[in-house]
């Protein structure tokens, strides 16, 4: 049984199905109020029905609506922003930037003639607060260098500039050294940013009324930070398409401001997640659309408010350079804090030069 189910073609329409579960109960509560209660929507084997609550209850394929009731029914499925959900009294945007130092050695301690090839970085995350007191400031960040190695006998290596911390990664069967150094620099930038959210938050007290009314939006997928409150990914690339080919035209359909409704994605993690066009110029279907994520551990209830509630905040934060329809839609609180953190990382040429002074060979 279970490994009927695990078999690749059972278990993406096992996903489909309980994301539908989510995607339906969003939806059908829009279509209850834009049909004054008559409508409501469900779902059987992958297809829409219609509940008609004027005529007993009656399942109709949507398909076989009127115009008149198709068009509500569509309507449902692309979410206008709900006027009445205000964004929070404060926002946090949260981002991490890297930047590679340079290459170098690791000298063997038994034999001076072998040394391993190790990677000198420097990351930084910050997290800035939108807040109506103060408008756009910075709240925390974190600049830190790393010694990236699989080498076991590497040590710290101290610069006029900053001390390059070891940072032990762990070589993987089949993967270049390269590849594990970046997934360990990775995992430590979202370390820190994990930690600067944290450090954020704490420095919110007093200056945003009561506990809890803020709002964490984290640029990246929401993996290994899904235990954050109140805290939404924010992801600008469509790398994969997750949805069946039926929504992803609902998704090129989106207007600005609009969102299809959450459904619930499983991979290796699961997460709430749904699309929402922000403000731009028409362009390339794909203009303006983002995906955002919330912890699948919320009550579908309460990830649906965060639906409306991304909606209300990040429709004014959208940047306004359209020069390239096609790029990828930054905001501009974090476009403005990636450029802080860049600057904050340091001067590449001095870092080198202290790497070099610090007696380790390129
Ligand atoms: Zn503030």
């Amino acid at each position: 049984m279970l490994g009927n189910l695990l078999r690749s073609d059972h278990f993406p329409r096992w996903l489909v199905a309980s994301a539908l579960d989510v995607l339906v109960t969003d939806a059908s509560e829009s279509l209850s109020e834009l049909s004054g209660g008559q409508f409501e929507l469900t779902h059987d084997d992958g297809e829409f029905l219609v509940v008609d609550h004027a005529d007993a209850d009656s399942h109709r394929p949507v398909k076989t609506l009127s115009g008149g009731e198709t068009f509500q029914a569509s309507l449902a499925l692309a979410l206008d922003p709900d006027r009445e959900v205000e964004p929070r009294a404060a926002t946090l945007f949260v981002d991490g930037v890297r930047r590679i130092d340079a290459r170098v050695w690791v000298d063997e301690p038994a034999d001076d003639t072998m040394a391993s090839p190790a990677l000198c970085a420097s990351y930084a995350a910050g997290a800035v607060c939108c807040c109506a007191g103060e408008g756009v400031h910075l709240l925390a960040f974190d600049v830190r260098r790393g010694l990236f190695t699989t080498a076991t006998h590497a040590v710290d290596i101290p610069t006029t500039v900053g001390t390059y911390g070891v940072s032990r990664a762990k070589l993987r069967p089949n993967t270049a050294p390269i590849q594990a150094w970046s997934l360990a620099l990775q995992a430590r930038l979202g370390d820190t940013e994990i930690n600067t959210a944290v450090t954020a938050r704490a420095a919110l007290d007093g200056h945003v009324g009561s506990e809890g009314g803020d709002l964490l939006v984290i640029d990246g997928p929401l993996r290994g930070r899904q235990h954050l409150p109140r805290a939404l990914g924010y992801i600008k690339s469509h790398r994969s398409g997750y949805l069946p080919t039926h929504l992803n035209r609902l998704v090129a359909s989106l207007s600005p401001g609009q969102r299809t409704p959450i459904f619930l994605l499983g991979s290796s993690w699961d997460r709430y997640t749904w699309y929402l066009r922000l403000p731009c110029l028409p362009g390339a279907p794909r203009a303006g659309i983002v995906r955002l994520e919330c912890s699948a551990t919320l009550k579908s209830a309460d990830a649906i408010r965060m639906a409306w509630l991304s909606q209300a905040t990040l429709c004014r934060y959208a940047s306004t350079e359209y020069k390239v329809t096609r790029a990828p839609q930054n905001l501009y609180p974090i476009a403005g804090l990636e450029r802080q953190l860049r600057r904050r990382l340091g001067d590449a040429t001095l870092l080198y030069r202290g790497l070099r002074r610090a007696g380790t060979h390129h």
